[in-house]
């Protein structure tokens, strides 16, 4: 079923949405994206004259009630948000009652799913090395399945629209799609849109494909660089990572940001890229700091031979013409991981060199991706948000649908 077919008059939808919000020291929203993100699919719903029931987690309170990670803190937030009233159910397993009571158009805002142990799924307070561990893990199954039907019995349809959460296998995210029929289940606005996203660039691909790979880390993005490596024809690595390769060629790296032990990997990627005819493009020169602050001292070096006691902290001159270069003629682009500590002023020169390439290629007619929580700031803090074709809402996720992994999340529902 799809969110535009179903009818929702006169029905009550459960509708699992990400609203984990980041909150200040006195409960207060900082950042409210992702309740803007869910709004189009709980609109829709009300205006139709459906009954919403939002449900959600936030933090990590590890199956027991912490009011610091309550939802109610954001119930105000959600009311004005939707331009109505909103119930507070404030045991998420014991709300039969409220959902009972909700009239069309009413709206009941569960608390903390993950109050309960059951929504994760997995064992608390019982060590993975404990011999009792399988049973209680079993017994887990059991209570997250009998969890998930109870969230289920509140209403008529489910749908979910947490793309942030859907490489969980969680209760209000997977289990709870098996209680209702191939018509009553639906992918929200926001989940469909990021799956048409994330199938843009891995099946309907326009050539030139070009991915960005940046950040600190190479071990963090292996699984990705090498999904996209049968798939890309120039695979631009930058940020902190390249170090690794710079220093498994012989380079001089200073102080630079280095994993030892994945120098041959690093190689061995290098190696892959050839035989597989993809652009492997590594930056040729950096800006070096004399310190990991922004008022540090800087030196444009050649990324190969960075003086001792100095660290590469961002992309040079050079290796940002010849990163732009590479990116406005693509067709499809994906980017994740910055290519300096773009935190940092002085050193975001070469992230918003990136940024300004693609919002050029996208002009002329490329599809964007721009995805993972420090690329999506770095298109904000350069204002540039709205000239790519999309931004992903989903770290995790999204890293995990490019690696080519199922969602449990999307396949709970499409099967
Ligand atoms: P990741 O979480 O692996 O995507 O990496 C993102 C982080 O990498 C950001 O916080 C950047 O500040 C950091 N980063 C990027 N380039 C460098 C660099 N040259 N040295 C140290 N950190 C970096």
């Amino acid at each position: 079923m799809t969110i535009d077919n179903y009818k929702f008059a006169g029905k009550k939808a459960i509708v699992r949405v990400d609203f984990n919000v980041p909150l200040d020291e006195n409960g207060n929203i900082t950042d409210d994206t992702r309740i803007r993100g869910a709004l189009p699919t709980l609109k829709k719903i009300l205006e139709e004259g459906g009954a919403l029931i939002i449900m959600s987690h936030m933090g990590k309170p590890k199956g027991k009630v912490n009011p610091k990670f309550s939802l109610a803190q954001i119930k105000d937030a959600v009311a004005a948000a939707l331009g109505r009233d909103v119930k507070f159910a404030e045991d998420c397993a014991n709300a039969a009652d409220a959902a009972a009571a909700l009239q069309p158009g009413e709206v009941l805002l569960l608390e903390n799913l993950r109050f309960y142990a059951e929504e994760e799924g997995k064992p608390v307070g019982i060590d993975k090395e404990d011999p009792a561990y399988e049973t209680a893990k079993k017994e887990m199954k059991e209570s997250q399945k009998a969890f998930a039907k109870t969230l289920a019995s509140y209403a008529d349809c489910y749908v979910n629209d947490a793309f942030g959460t859907a490489h969980r296998k969680h209760a209000s995210t997977a289990v709870i799609a098996d209680s209702f029929g191939e018509d009553d289940k639906m992918l929200g606005y926001l989940m469909e849109k990021e799956v048409q996203a994330v199938d843009n660039i891995l099946s309907d691909i326009k050539r030139p494909f070009t991915a960005i790979m940046g950040g600190s880390k190479v071990s963090t993005k292996i699984g990705i660089i090498e999904n996209l490596m049968d798939k890309v024809d120039n695979l631009i690595l930058c940020g902190g990572m390249t170090y690794t390769f710079a220093k498994a060629q012989g380079g001089k790296i200073g102080l630079s940001i280095c994993e030892d032990d994945k120098l041959d990997l690093a190689l061995d990627i290098m190696k892959k890229a050839q035989e597989k005819g993809v652009n492997l493009v590594l930056g040729t020169d950096c800006i070096a700091g004399d310190k990991f602050s922004n008022d540090a001292n800087t030196q444009v070096v050649s990324a190969m031979d960075i003086p001792e006691g100095w660290e590469g902290m961002d992309a040079g001159p050079a290796t940002r013409e010849s990163f732009a270069n590479v990116i406005r003629t693509a067709k499809t682009i994906l980017w994740n991981g910055p290519a300096g500590v773009f935190e940092f002023d002085n050193f975001a020169g070469g992230s918003k060199a990136i940024a300004e390439a693609i919002v050029e290629a996208t002009e002329n007619g490329a599809f964007s991706l721009v995805g993972g929580g420090d690329s999506v700031a770095c298109v904000n803090k350069f204002g540039l948000a709205d000239k790519v074709s999309y931004v992903s809402t989903g770290g995790g996720a999204l890293l995990e649908a490019i690696e080519g992994k199922v969602l449990p999340g999307v396949a709970a529902i499409k099967g």
